[in-house]
This record gives C-alpha cells, structure tokens and sequence, in this order.
C-alpha cells in the first residue's frame, strides 16, 4: 500500500501514473506534445507522487498531477505555464485523459462482483449511489432488482447469485423489510447471514441512530428484529 511514482511531461501531461507497477507505459518523450517526460523534482530529486496503490482494494483512485514537489515546494515544470497560453493543450480535459498505466491498471486488474443487499424501497437512492460507485470503480455491482425470479424461488436466486460474489455489501437503515415466509427472517438478514457462512468478504453500512431520516422510510414492525440484526453489523 502506497504511492506509486508518475511520470510526467514538462508540459504537464500525465503518461504514467503508477510507474513501479506498470513500466511498460513509461515514456522518455510525450506522445501528445514531444516534450521530455520527468518523474523526479529537478531541485531535490524527489519522486512524483502517482497513483495510490493498495493491493486487495477494489477499484482505483483518481489521479490528479500535483503542482508542487512535496520535498522542496518547488513548482513543477507544467505548474508554470500559463493558463491562457496554448488554447486547448492547457485545458484540464486534456489532462483528464486516462494515463497508459491506468488503463492497464484497470483492463489487467480482475473485475470484482459486489453484492448490493439492503431493502429495496426506503434505501433506493443508496442502492443506486452505491450501484454506481461499483461500476465507475469497474467492477460488477449484483443487485437483486436486476434479476427476475420469474418460476424460481427467490431464496434459491439469491443464493445462486452470492456463491458468485467476492464481496458482500449491506446497507441498513429504518426498515426490517420482507421475511422470508419459512426462515421468518428478513431477506436482508438471511443473505448477511449466508455472506458470513461462505466467507464472503463483507462490508455493512448501518445508519447512525441519530441521523435524520423521513419519517414515511421508517417502519417500526419489526424494530426489535432490526436493532438485533443492526448491532453485528456495526463491527464491520
Ligand atoms: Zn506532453
Ligand atoms: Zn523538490
């Protein structure tokens, strides 16, 4: 875990963002402009900090090219230049181009299927932020309201789809939500609760009881059943 090192050109084009890990995309010269590449401070020979790196965690980060060398302050080459001069080579779309090293980063890295559990309707903003994160993170959010059980049994549909999870996510608020008619325990419950059998690795966000929440997204049924499934869930 750490900080990869960038390399990038005087004129403030990112071609490498993590050079350790990917050394295939380092360039001397940039492909965009014909300048030389650097990936130390001039003055005190200090790396450029590139991408965050932190083998096991899904997705990556963005990256930003920093202005200044963290050592010394020194401004880097592109920092100097001129917002007005050279029209669109100086906009910060250019810059948001997706260095070489990334994209191997992401096209080599394996693509991860999270489980997004939680009840449906009081939590569908969640879901949907969350659902979003996992695919701009590249990786494959399995969500229950993309299946149709059509004939199956449900119960049998969700475990199928778990058994091909690397992860597990659960999101809790102010709602029980639907039992299962035989295992009278809500769905919600039960694939925690399988996600714990298979080891499935497991994050749980449960709400905390003194945020504000509209009053129609709270349902008080089963409130005891809620605070016994909340409390485990915490430890995550
Ligand atoms: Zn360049
Ligand atoms: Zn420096």
């Amino acid at each position: 875990m750490g900080y990869d090192v960038a390399l990038i050109c005087e004129k403030g084009h990112v071609i490498n963002d993590s050079m350790r890990e990917f050394p295939e995309a380092n360039k001397d010269y940039c492909p965009e402009c014909g300048a030389q590449t650097i990936s130390s401070c001039k003055k005190c020979n200090a790396s450029i900090t590139g991408a965050y790196v932190a083998p096991g965690v899904i997705g990556g980060f963005d990256y930003n090219r920093p202005a200044h060398c963290h050592k010394c302050g020194l401004a880097y080459p592109w920092t100097a230049i001129p917002n007005t001069e050279g029209g669109k080579d100086n906009k910060q779309s250019l810059f948001d181009q997706a260095p070489e090293g990334r994209m191997l980063r992401q096209s080599t890295r394996k693509k991860y299927q999270v489980f997004v559990s939680s009840t449906q309707r009081d939590l569908q903003k969640e879901r949907n932020a969350v659902i979003e994160a996992i695919y701009r993170l590249n990786h494959i959010p399995v969500a229950m309201e993309m299946f149709n059980a059509g004939n199956t049994d449900q119960w049998n549909l969700i475990t199928r789809k778990l058994d091909e999870c690397d992860y597990f996510l659960v999101i809790i608020a102010h709602n029980y939500g639907s039992i299962h008619p035989e295992k009278v325990v809500s769905y919600t419950q039960l694939e925690y609760e399988y996600a714990i059998e298979k080891n499935i690795p497991l994050a749980a966000f449960v709400i905390d009881e003194n945020a504000s929440w509209p009053t129609t997204l709270i349902d008080k049924t089963n409130s005891k059943k809620l605070d016994e499934f909340k409390s485990p869930c915490r430890r995550f």
